[in-house]
């Protein structure tokens, strides 16, 4: 818990990045600090009242989507795969994950935004000569789902009713018809989920305004910045951007994702689809208005030039191959950023304080999670900070 000087006084809180978590963030703390009362008045009890909040934004809040300076949360699918990302993560991530799935629905209701989450499932698929990859994947996610239920025997259901297997091409046709015919087996993840992240982002800031959050956007900031020292609690949602900051204790480091944008109105798909591949960890995301992204390389490297030519094929032909009708697609823009990530890809919420003293907190290393996980991590860091 944070000591604040004076509890009970009102409060300058300033949140540093107007990315995903600073958006999350500061849209929550002014929820919750304007509620009247929740449970009994545990509200007035954890002190989020009077409160007066700053976010300021190095870039702008409403980056063209073409330009590389903007917040990972843009370049992002907004995938919610808490199963699909279990074989290659933590089973922290997971846990984080589904209280997350469990948050977004509710959260979005707040803000009105109930129309942008989608809990249709996902679909994992394999070409023909890459079903080994596919055989591999569903053994790993059983032993991983094993392994959560016996560390937490609360969550045995979730070891059989997490996915299906898909086991003819009918069967996949049935879920998505406009898979292309040499898909023969998959596997259903059917509580994973999806958002339209685009309006989530902007519906963030919208709300956050209308209770009295002050944004500041083209004002890089540092925590020991002269501008800030009138605020009594300091948050870091800089992603990358905290990168040798002196709070920057555990290290961020950039990993760079690619991703591809298109147009179809001959395809629809009605939840992601992932590619098992020897090399990549290929998906295609269904967004609004006939549009599908298709991402996602990861490259150790924090270079944040635009797609190189071999990404770009090699997503397009991932394309092509998931249906030829993609041929004909428009490509409306080609993306690339880099995910904030610790040694470990675990995120962190750590305390530290500036020269002046302030406290202050930092929420970062979503790596390749923030969606994922980012309502169960804010709730968290709310908890840590006011209760
Ligand atoms: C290709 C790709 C695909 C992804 N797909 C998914 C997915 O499907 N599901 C999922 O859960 N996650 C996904 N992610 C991850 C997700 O985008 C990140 O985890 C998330 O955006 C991290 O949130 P953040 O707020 O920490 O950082 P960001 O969203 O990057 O926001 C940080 C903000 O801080 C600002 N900033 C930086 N420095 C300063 C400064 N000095 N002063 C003020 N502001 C500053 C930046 O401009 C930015 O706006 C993906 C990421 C990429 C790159």
């Amino acid at each position: 818990m944070v000591k604040f000087k004076n509890r009970n006084a009102g409060k300058k809180i300033a949140i540093l990045g107007g990315g995903l978590c600073g958006r999350l963030l500061a849209w929550r703390i002014a929820s919750i600090s304007s509620m009247e009362t929740v449970d009994n008045g545990i509200i007035e009890d954890i002190g989020i009242k009077n409160i007066e909040l700053h976010v300021f934004e190095k870039g702008s809040l409403n980056p063209n989507l073409n330009t590389t300076d903007k917040a990972s949360a843009f370049t992002a699918a907004a995938m919610l795969s808490p199963s699909s990302e279990l074989v290659s993560s933590e089973l922290e991530i997971f846990q984080l994950g589904q209280r997350s799935l469990t948050l977004w629905p509710k959260w979005l209701k707040q803000i009105n935004g109930q129309q942008y989450f989608h809990q249709r499932g996902s679909l994992v698929i394999a070409h023909p000569n890459d079903l080994a990859e596919l055989r591999q994947f569903e053994k790993d996610l059983r032993f991983k789902l094993q392994q959560l239920s016996t560390k937490q025997p609360s969550t045995k259901q979730i070891k059989t009713s997490q996915y299906q297997l898909i086991q003819s091409q009918q069967q996949l046709n049935v879920l998505e018809p406009n898979l292309g015919n040499h898909f023969q087996q998959g596997l259903f993840l059917q509580d994973e989920a999806h958002i339209d992240h685009h309006p989530v982002l902007n519906k963030l800031i919208e709300e956050a305004q209308v209770l009295d959050v002050q944004f500041h956007q083209h004002q890089p900031m540092d925590i020991d910045d002269p501008k800030l020292s009138d605020f009594d609690l300091i948050f870091d949602c800089r992603g990358f951007g905290s990168k040798q900051s002196s709070n920057d204790q555990a290290q961020i480091r950039g990993v760079r994702g690619e991703v591809i944008w298109l147009e179809s109105k001959e395809i629809t798909l009605t939840r992601p689809i992932r590619i098992m591949h020897p090399r990549y960890k290929l998906y295609l995301v269904p967004k609004p208005n006939n549009q599908f992204m298709i991402g996602a390389t990861e490259i150790e490297s924090e270079d944040q030039s635009p797609i190189s030519l071999r990404s770009s094929m090699e997503l397009m032909s991932a394309l092509y191959a998931i249906n030829p009708a993609f041929s004909e697609a428009r490509i409306l823009y080609q993306d690339q950023n880099l995910r904030p990530a610790y040694f470990d890809n675990l995120p962190k919420i750590q305390q530290s304080e500036s020269k002046r003293q302030q406290p202050v907190i930092s929420i970062n290393g979503l790596y390749r999670h923030g969606y994922l996980i980012g309502p169960a991590l804010i709730e968290q860091a709310i908890e840590k900070v006011f209760s």
